[in-house]
C-alpha cells in the first residue's frame, strides 16, 4: 500500500490515549481518578434528552439539510443575540457533528503549502495537527504563564505576513484556562485592519465557563472583521453533551455554502434527534448550565489552592473553561515523565503539557471536571507520590 504523504503529518489528541490507558488500569482494579479528559462529569439535562426521544418517536429518522434544520439554526442565532447582543443570520450558521469538524473544515479551507496559519501554543492539539495535514506552515502564538496564558496582540500582529491566511484564537482556552482580556482582543482587531485578507477562527466553545466576574468577549460583536470571521461554538461543554456530537459555527456569508459543501462530502448532516435536542438546550431552562459552572468554580478554587501546596508545583488562577495548567518544573521531571508517574504510581490521570505544543513543556493539564472529593483525594495522592521523587 502507498498512503498519502500528508497522513504522516497528522497529529492526534493525547487526552484520548490517556483515557484509554486509564480505562485499562481501571479494568485491572486500579482506583483511577480521571483528571485527564476534558468533558463535564454531569449528565445532559433531562429536558434535552426528552427532546431527542420525542424527535425519534415523532419520526425524525431521515437526513436533514446538511447545514442543520432551520429551527436549530434560528435557535443558534437567537442564542447569540440573547447572550451577547450579537446579530447572526441563520443562513450563516452551519451545524456540525461537534466543534471539531468546524475546525477541520476551516483549516482545510485556508491551509495549503506556502500558506501560514497562526495557532495558540499551548493550545488544543487538533489545530496544529490539521494545519500540518493541510500542508500549511503552523506558526505558534506562544501563551505565557506570566501573562495568565492570554496572547499578546502585539506579538500576534508581529507574526503576520503576506503568507498568513488564518489566525486561530481560543478564549476561554484549553488547556491553560486562560481568558483573554477585552483590551487585548481590541488591540488585535485594530491591528488586523492592516491585514484585510487574514481570516480569524475564534474558538468560543467555553464561552459560558468564566469565573470571578469575567465576561465573555465574542468576536461576533466586531463588525469590522465579520466578513472574515468564523466563530466556533457548540453544545459539548455547555450542556454536557460531548457524546452527542453537536456543534456549530457562524461563518461569513460567502463561506457558509463552502462549509456546507464540505459537510455534504463528509458526513451529510448531524443526526436528526440530536438537532432537536440542541433546540431544547438553547430554548429551555438554563439552570443546569448555571449549576454546572458554579460547581466548576468551587472545584477550581479547591484545585488551585491544593496544587499550589504541592512541592514543585506553581499554579496561576485560570479565568475560564475547566482546566488548570500548573508549572511543574520544580518537581525536576519533564511533563511526560510526570504524567506517566502520576498515572502509574498515584492512579491519577492528567495530560502532559507537551500534548498541547512545544510550549507546554514544564506544565501538566488537570481537568477539574470531577467531584471535589475526588479532586482532594487526587491531590493528596500526588503529594505523597511527589515526595518519593
Ligand atoms: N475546541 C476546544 C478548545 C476544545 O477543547 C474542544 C474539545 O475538547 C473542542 C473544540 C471540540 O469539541 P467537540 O467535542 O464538540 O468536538
Amino acid at each position: 500500500m502507498k498512503l498519502a504523504e500528508n497522513l504522516t503529518r497528522l497529529g492526534t489528541e493525547s487526552a484520548f490515549e490517556v483515557l484509554a490507558r486509564a480505562a485499562a488500569l481501571e479494568a485491572q482494579g486500579k482506583p483511577i481518578i480521571n483528571l485527564g479528559i476534558g468533558q463535564p462529569d454531569f449528565k445532559t439535562p433531562d429536558h434535552i434528552v426528552e427532546a431527542a426521544i420525542k424527535a425519534l418517536h415523532d419520526g425524525h429518522h431521515g437526513y436533514t439539510p446538511a447545514n442543520g434544520i432551520l429551527p436549530l439554526r434560528e435557535a443558534v442565532a437567537a442564542d447569540f443575540h440573547r447572550r451577547h447582543g450579537a446579530e447572526v443570520n441563520p443562513e450563516c450558521v452551519v451545524v456540525q457533528p461537534g466543534g471539531k469538524p468546524t475546525m477541520f473544515f476551516c483549516i482545510l479551507m485556508f491551509g495549503e503549502p506556502g500558506a501560514e496559519i497562526l495557532y495558540p501554543d499551548p493550545g488544543f492539539p487538533i489545530y496544529r495537527s490539521v494545519i500540518e495535514y493541510s500542508g500549511a506552515r503552523p506558526i505558534p502564538i506562544v501563551l505565557r504563564e506570566e501573562n495568565e496564558f492570554a496572547f499578546s496582540a502585539e506579538e500576534v500582529l508581529g507574526q503576520i505576513n503576506n503568507k498568513t491566511r488564518l489566525i486561530i484564537l481560543n478564549s476561554p482556552a484549553n488547556p491553560c484556562g486562560g481568558a483573554v482580556p477585552k483590551q487585548e482582543f481590541e488591540k488585535l482587531i485594530d491591528g488586523l485592519a492592516n491585514w484585510p485578507n487574514v481570516a480569524i477562527l475564534s474558538d468560543e466553545i467555553y464561552s459560558q465557563m468564566l469565573y470571578e466576574g469575567r465576561e465573555h468577549v465574542t468576536l461576533l460583536n466586531y463588525p469590522e472583521i465579520r466578513d472574515r470571521l468564523i466563530v466556533l461554538d457548540g453544545w459539548s461543554k455547555t450542556y454536557a453533551m460531548t457524546g452527542w456530537r453537536l456543534g456549530c459555527a457562524v461563518w461569513p456569508k460567502e463561506l457558509a455554502p463552502l462549509a456546507t459543501r464540505l459537510a455534504i462530502n463528509c458526513h451529510s448532516c448531524v443526526n436528526a434527534p440530536t438537532q432537536f435536542a440542541g433546540i431544547a438546550a438553547l430554548q429551555g431552562p438554563q439552570d443546569a448550565v448555571i449549576d454546572m459552572v458554579t460547581a466548576f468554580d468551587e472545584r477550581r478554587k479547591v484545585i488551585v489552592k491544593e496544587l499550589n501546596q504541592i512541592e514543585g508545583f506553581r499554579c496561576v488562577d485560570p479565568g475560564g473553561a475547566f482546566y488548570t495548567f500548573p508549572n511543574i518544573e520544580g518537581t525536576g521531571l519533564n511533563a511526560q515523565a510526570l504524567q506517566n508517574k502520576l498515572l502509574e504510581e498515584a492512579s491519577v490521570a492528567t495530560v502532559a503539557g507537551t500534548a498541547f505544543g512545544d510550549n507546554g513543556e514544564g506544565y501538566i493539564r488537570f481537568s477539574y471536571a470531577n467531584s471535589k472529593e475526588k479532586i482532594v483525594e487526587a491531590m493528596s495522592r500526588i503529594r505523597d507520590c511527589i515526595t518519593t521523587i
